[in-house]
């Protein structure tokens, strides 16, 4: 599958619509969930064109996939969830059709605030 330029999240990364950004860096972009399921929703993606979780461990380089790693935990402290301050989160990444992804650029899902409950519902 060929990454489709004009997803909702290349727009954002274009600047073509805005988000309620998060945090920002050479590998990464993080903002709020439109559609918040949790206290706190954010959003982290890959500056990089992947489509999903597979593309990117197929293709991304070694920088960006520290990059993306370093990227959840940064964003995580910034919301003030992480484990350093006695909190703690979910991550969550859909893959494909089957996944339930609805966005083809690569995103994870930071739920925190309260407790996330069941793993899957
Ligand atoms: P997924 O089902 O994993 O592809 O999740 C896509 C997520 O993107 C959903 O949780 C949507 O609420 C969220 N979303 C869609 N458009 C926007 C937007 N413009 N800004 C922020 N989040 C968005």
């Amino acid at each position: 599958m060929k990454y489709d330029e004009n997803n909702v999240f290349a727009k954002i990364l274009r600047g073509e619509i805005p988000c309620k950004k998060i945090y920002e860096d050479n590998f990464i972009l993080s903002f709020y969930d439109i559609n918040p399921q949790k206290k706190i929703h954010a959003l982290v993606i890959p500056k990089g064109k992947y489509i999903d979780l597979d593309d990117f461990s197929e293709k991304a380089s070694s920088d960006e996939i520290l990059g993306l790693l370093k990227g959840l935990r940064i964003v995580a402290q910034k919301l003030g969830i992480s484990t350093d301050k006695g909190k703690g989160y979910r991550i969550l990444s859909n893959i494909s059709e089957d996944g339930g992804q609805e966005v083809p650029h690569l995103h994870f899902h930071l739920f925190g605030g309260e407790k996330i409950g069941k793993m899957v519902q």
